[in-house]
């Protein structure tokens, strides 16, 4: 027996560096049980948490309906393949269909899955519907874009960390300015082969940044003159996280009247992963029109578990849940208040010079460097205070509670940030 008594935490933590793979640096804290906006670590602390597994549980943590759907279909069937057909499919391509107004529903299970198979649905389009020739179609991207892990996908990201040692790299994107209007413009008109323009419509990796309000607006009408598909990555800021239903907003069936302020447009294909399944199991599509999707037939695309009946299950119980419980309006009044309540301090504050976001995906950019480790101290002290957030690039940390939360929950964040924050001033 060794001398010193690890507690419960290090010995989990010791066990996953063993054993584990180090793709990740997470902060040092080891959850077993979540309920809404909580969580609790093994030694029973509890947490508000404020990132929501990167805004998967939008609906909070175990949502009892969400459970219930998983359990039900669980204990009845679980997998077909799409060999077969099963009950729940059509079920859930349909009302998603129809929540999100695009004639069809590609489901995969993961984010950086869908995102490839929008990419791939983009070249097949673009050689059979638009006429570009073979191997010619380019895909505008955003720098300081982040639409997931796989090895196409970082092929244009411009993370060095994420490509390192990766490559080779597929060829066929162009990368241009992010809410740079003018190097979209020039970007098109430099090739007759631009397919599409893939955009997060608010960069949340990179650390929230909001573009200005009428850049989406006019990307998706030079979309349009040029014939070239608007791909709207919305896999994080969908779902009701930014105070709509989508952050393009455009002709979705948010319940919301004013729409002030919000983008309205309507993409031409749409991903959507995260919150897709509230978090309770991997769930993420692909929507399009038929002009679109129909470049789709029998055996050109497919995944063993993509359209699964649980996730199937799970994902129409997660749309209900945000429909049923407003959490596109809450998101939208909750986020009003933290952004100017965080102003507030911001305007006597040495160690906080900025807050930004839409509804409840927030960012405070910390008052010093990018390389400094400030942002993560203050997150291990947040952590102490009983607050889980994580920077997003060094000197940014993201706030993005479920969307469950309460306005007084709200508040009593606000001011364990700012008390947290004050711990640090200079
Ligand atoms: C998280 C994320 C992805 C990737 O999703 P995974 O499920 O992690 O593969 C893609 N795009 C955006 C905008 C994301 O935030």
């Amino acid at each position: 027996m060794s001398v010193t008594q690890l507690t419960k935490s290090e010995e989990a933590i010791a066990v996953e560096n063993k054993y584990g793979a180090h793709n990740y640096h997470p902060l040092p804290v080891v959850l077993n049980r979540g309920e809404g906006v909580y969580v609790w670590d093994v030694e029973g602390k509890k947490y508000y948490d404020f990132l929501s597994a990167y805004s998967a549980v939008n609906q909070g943590h175990c949502h009892p309906k969400i459970v219930n759907a998983m359990n039900e279909q669980a204990q009845t069937l679980t997998l077909t393949s799409r060999a077969f057909h099963n009950d729940v499919l059509g079920k859930y391509e349909k009302y998603a269909a129809e929540y999100f107004k695009f004639d069809k529903l590609l489901p995969m299970n993961t984010g950086a899955e869908a995102v490839e198979t929008a990419l791939k649905l983009c070249r097949k389009w673009a050689y059979e519907v638009k006429g570009i020739a073979e191997n010619e179609a380019e895909i505008v991207v955003c720098e300081n874009n982040f639409h997931g892990r796989t090895t196409t996908i970082i092929s244009f990201s411009n993370d060095q960390v994420a490509r390192k040692n990766f490559g080779p790299y597929t060829k066929g994107f162009i990368k241009v300015a992010y809410d740079n209007f003018e190097a979209l413009e020039k970007a098109f008109e430099s090739s007759k082969n631009i397919a599409g323009f893939l955009v997060e419509p608010i960069q949340g990796e990179a650390g929230v940044y909001v573009p200005s309000d009428d850049y989406l607006i006019k990307a998706k009408a030079l979309c349009e003159k040029h014939n070239v598909l608007f791909i709207a990555d919305e896999v994080q800021t969908g779902i009701a996280r930014t105070g709509r239903l989508l952050a393009t907003c455009g002709n979705c069936s948010c319940p919301k009247k004013d729409c002030s302020g919000t983008p309205d447009v309507k993409p031409d294909v749409l991903i959507l992963g995260k919150a897709l399944s509230g978090g309770a199991y991997p769930v993420s599509a692909v929507l399009a029109n038929d002009a679109v999707m129909n470049v789709i037939q029998p055996g050109t695309h497919g995944s063993t578990f993509g359209g699964n009946p649980v996730g199937a299950a799970v994902a129409i119980a997660a749309l209900e849940v945000v429909k049923n419980e407003s959490l596109a309006e809450n998101a939208d009044h909750l986020g009003n208040i933290f952004r100017s309540e965080i102003n507030k301090f911001i305007e006597t504050s040495s160690i906080a010079s900025q807050v930004r976001g839409r509804g409840l995906l927030n960012a405070i950019v910390i008052n010093d460097d990018e390389e400094s480790d400030t942002a993560w101290n203050i997150c291990l002290r947040l952590r102490d205070n009983g607050l889980l957030a994580k920077p997003t690039h060094g000197n940014i940390i993201r706030f993005a509670p479920p969307l469950v939360m309460t306005e007084a929950q709200l508040l009593d964040c606000v001011s364990i940030i700012i008390e947290t924050l004050k711990e640090f001033e200079k």
